[in-house]
């Protein structure tokens, strides 16, 4: 007899169950799984013994392969092991950890910064450390999952404005504000999923009129945009009227994990208080090291280059796509080319990648029910050819965005 066959008739009912689900998922088009990829991440992807044009990594600058965070992870590794030991109070607040937090405090232009396993965990530590039940958050409709997960695990009210619509933040300011309780708003600058900017500087205004604190999320944004390529908030000038400043470093930074910057008493009180942080072993040396010498490139005239580069593969993929043109700072490296229904982005997925186009269906839960699309991303290490075969294959399967 299998061993399937010794198994307890609870267990093969739950299983059954679980298969119900996964069937009701298909149906909808609905169901996700792995890829294994067999090669680093980059502009090409090889699965299944096939290569693909990537065009679905937010790894923008091409540093997830970067000589200097390889050469950075290995030197930590070397001298510090492969794992943390244990959580960042107990012994594993290393050596690394503490430079990547001094780079960011440096870069963000802020008082200090504390780094996170991930900006999942960031986002969950820091929002449930700043609110509790009685406290208001105030969210835009689009923000990443893990701010709205981290907002209903927090116990404040929540309430949530039209996407970048500010008369619905305001009027919602209005209702929030009190001297007896903490009022959050929450945004990305870039958005995830969309592509677009939030109006930082009239959401700066609105919630210092209302005595409220922000929290921006610069997850698409950190090492992007500004002077030092600190993000949205850099750019506009915005970072010291900003409470919480958060960020990953698993995107543009091409390594992993997430940081809040912000002033002292901030940092202090997460280190206290966030337990994604508090309950959580350090991340590995490695992690930290090659963050940090992200954080350090990004602000040399290397980071300028490889960010200009970026910008002219958007600007030449919006005009190959027939998209509207923009100028550099509102340039995002996400093209949402809008689909509306599962099942069909996921045809176009499909024949996109028959044409050697490796690009997202992005579905329910991550986007809205029937506001699938196909999510393009592109980074500095794409050339032009790679572009146009991307533009050229989209034609192939009859797209118009
Ligand atoms: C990716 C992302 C996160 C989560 O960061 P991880 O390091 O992947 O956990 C948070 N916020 C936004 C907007 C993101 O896109």
């Amino acid at each position: 007899m299998g061993l399937a066959g010794r198994r307890p008739a609870l267990v093969n009912a739950f299983d059954r169950a679980l298969a119900d689900r996964l069937a009701a998922l298909e149906a909808q088009g609905l169901r996700r799984e792995l890829r294994c990829v067999d090669a680093a991440p980059g502009p090409r992807v090889v699965w299944q013994g096939r290569t693909y044009l990537n065009f679905a990594a937010n790894d923008y600058l091409g540093l997830a392969t970067h000589p200097a965070l390889r050469d950075a992870a290995w030197r930590a590794t070397e001298q510090f092991g492969t794992g943390s030991g244990a959580s960042r109070l107990i012994c594993g607040s290393l050596a690394p950890h503490h430079e990547l937090e001094d780079a960011l405090a440096a870069f963000k232009g802020t008082a200090a910064a504390l780094s996170f396993s991930s900006g999942y965990a960031t986002a969950v530590g820091t929002i449930c450390a700043l609110l509790g039940k009685g406290d208001v958050i105030i969210l835009d409709k689009l923000v990443h999952a893990c701010i709205v997960d981290a907002a209903r695990l927090s116990g404040a009210t929540i309430r949530v404005f039209k996407h970048n619509d500010l008369n619905r933040l305001e009027a919602l300011l209005r209702w929030a504000a009190s001297p007896d309780h903490a009022t959050l708003v929450a945004t990305e600058s870039v958005f995830s999923m969309d592509g677009d900017q939030a109006p930082l500087r009239e959401i700066v205004a609105l919630k210092e009129r209302f005595g409220a604190w922000l929290l921006v999320d610069e997850a698409h944004a950190t090492g992007l945009y500004g002077p030092h390529r600190a993000g949205l908030a850099d750019e506009l000038g915005l970072g010291p009227r900003i409470e919480v400043q958060m960020g990953t470093l698993g995107k543009a930074l091409g390594a992993a994990g997430g940081y809040i910057a912000g002033s002292r008493p901030l940092v202090d009180w997460l280190v206290n208080r966030a337990r994604s942080f508090i309950f959580s072993t350090a991340p590995v040396p490695a992690q930290a090291a090659a963050a940090r010498a992200a954080v350090e490139l990004v602000q040399t005239s290397a980071g300028a280059a490889l960010a200009g580069q970026l910008w002219a593969r958007v600007a030449q993929a919006r005009t190959a796509l027939r998209l509207p043109a923009l100028a550099a700072p509102q340039l995002t490296a996400i093209l949402p080319l809008m689909v509306g229904e599962e099942t069909r982005a996921l045809t176009l997925a499909a024949k996109l990648r028959e044409r050697g186009c490796f690009v997202p269906a992005i579905r329910y839960p991550t986007v809205a029910r029937g506001q699938a699309r196909l999510r393009v991303t592109l980074s500095a290490a794409h050339t032009t050819e790679d572009v146009a075969a991307l533009a050229a294959a989209l034609d192939a399967v009859h797209f118009q965005p």
